[in-house]
């Protein structure tokens, strides 16, 4: 397959292409008319015949591993990033905090038609652990493109996404020397292990990261290829549960009087969470943000396939029974608890009879706006305490908030035009249903944050088999095109309230 040439034209109607972009130029300004549109279309061709160029540079990245988790090539991956970025025409530099941080990539480009408005485009470098890998019908770190998609761990998560901003903005260098707006580029090598250095970095580099709008580093692209623009991400709080029980692995016949720790870390859990997934834990929910009428009329627009979802898992029905609305409010503003892992004793083949020294559990708490993640981990222990479950070791990993950029937002009016030009439609998503250092990037910028891209809901992402759609990946580029366009051209984003 190849994505030379003028596809571009034949695969997508050029009022489409366009968009309401230029309508509302011509509408507005005859001097915006002429050669400001005869160099998008110019851009967009570039985007369209440079294909090949992005898909190459996508395959570099996948093959360079860059697991944060375990460190395997983080350092080599940061400066691949910063060769790739200047490559692009897009000045980088690599950022250190020392500290066992890891380092951040970070790129520029000054507009000098637009040098008042500056967009900022977050993503990460890192990626998840492959994991087993004869799950994988290729080896995971190969970056083979079959069927019209990069497949390896990173291709969707977060390298492809990635390579839409930075191939976006050649285009516009490329075909017309300059950026419709300050451009800039904050490229973390910790986002799969919890952005654990970020609210530092973006401390330390509040000036240079300063921005009125930030590109966020997801954006997916629901089972019809309409895109969804997400304004939000849960919190999480990540804690291990540790029960302790005799000094070693006893021959199990004495349970009749050893405690086993296993039943009285499950006995500790269960007390957590009702079966419908309810919170059972004290004043869990007592701050969180109730969903405004505007986010539940959202919501209810909010396009959701319960079928092709409980198909794509395996699923026979959601938790608690729910659907409809209900089960979109959960995504969108749910609080969990999850149950990550679970170890003790013997789960080998056939059978051992022990009654184990020790048991573990991993539980990830998703938050929701205004849930103080320190709270909650007060809360956490209490409950613990209270239920006789004081001998249980706590121990916190990481909390990160939650955050919601309001629907309002000009920033967010330039998004929705961008996707719908290229992509003829959008669905606004009021908050994506996973977590990332959304809170910080608003507390520090003071910046809109929303999320659009090109990741398929099912390209397995954190899974074996990862791939990104090499057709997603250049209408995202378009898509990012628009978006610089339409913010550069517009009005000026107000500051962001938290
Ligand atoms: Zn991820």
């Amino acid at each position: 397959m190849t994505w030379n040439g003028d596809a571009i034209f034949r695969t997508i109607p050029l009022h489409v292409v366009l968009g309401g972009h230029c309508a509302r130029l011509w509408g507005k300004s005859s001097r915006w008319s002429g050669v400001r549109m005869t160099n998008q279309n110019r851009v967009l061709a570039r985007v369209d015949s440079d294909m090949d160029g992005m898909v190459l540079g996508l395959q570099e990245l996948v093959r360079q591993p860059s697991v944060s988790a375990t460190g395997e090539g983080i350092e080599e991956c940061a400066r691949l990033v910063r060769g790739m970025l200047e490559r692009c025409g897009i000045p980088a530099e690599i950022l250190r905090l020392g500290g066992g941080a890891a380092p951040v990539v970070y790129g520029e480009v000054r507009s000098k038609a637009n040098p008042e408005k500056t967009i900022l485009f977050y993503n990460h470098y890192d990626v998840q652990p492959a994991g087993d890998a004869s799950l994988w019908d290729e080896p995971p770190f190969a970056g083979i493109v079959k069927d019209g998609s990069v497949f390896g761990r990173g291709a969707a998560d977060d390298k492809g996404e990635l390579v839409t901003r930075v191939w976006a903005v050649k285009a516009c260098l490329e075909e017309t020397g300059d950026v419709p707006c300050n451009v800039k580029f904050v490229v973390e090598g910790e986002e799969e292990t919890g952005s654990e250095h970020m609210g530092a970095y973006l401390s330390r580099y509040q000036k240079k990261f300063s921005c009125d709008g930030v590109i966020w580093e997801f954006g997916y692209v629901d089972a019809s290829d309409m895109p969804i623009i997400s304004l939000g991400m849960k919190g999480l709080l990540f804690a291990e549960l540790r029960a302790s029980g005799p000094a070693r692995d006893a021959h199990s016949s004495l349970a009749v009087l050893i405690e086993n720790p296993a039943w009285r870390l499950v006995e500790a859990i269960s007390s957590m969470r009702s079966a419908d997934g309810t919170i059972l834990i004290k004043d869990w929910y007592e701050e969180a943000a109730p969903l405004s009428d505007d986010e539940l009329k959202l919501l209810d627009k909010e396009r959701f396939d319960e079928d092709s979802f409980k198909t794509e898992y395996g699923i026979v029905s959601f938790v608690g029974d729910t659907g409809g609305l209900e089960a979109k409010k959960a995504l969108a503003a749910g609080a969990t608890c999850n149950i990550a892992g679970l170890s003790s004793g013997y789960a080998g083949e056939g059978t051992k009879t022990i009654l184990p020294a020790g048991a573990i559990a991993k539980l990830d708490f998703r938050l929701v706006p205004n849930m103080d993640s320190k709270k909650q981990v007060e809360r956490l222990r209490s409950h613990l305490h209270d239920g006789g479950f004081g001998d249980i070791e706590v121990r916190i990993f990481h909390v990160e908030a939650a955050a919601r950029t309001d629907p309002s937002a000009p920033f967010v009016a330039d998004v929705k035009a961008a996707a719908d030009a290229v992509f003829g439609g959008h669905i606004l998503n009021i908050s994506s249903a996973g977590t990332g250092p959304m809170a910080q990037f608003a507390e520090y910028l003071g910046a809109p944050c929303v999320a659009v891209g090109c990741t398929h809901v099912f390209s397995r992402i954190h899974s074996p088999n990862e791939f990104a759609r090499v057709d997603l990946l250049r209408d995202a580029a378009m898509c990012i095109c628009h978006v610089m366009w339409n913010f550069g051209a517009g009005h000026h984003s107000p500051k962001f309230q938290k």
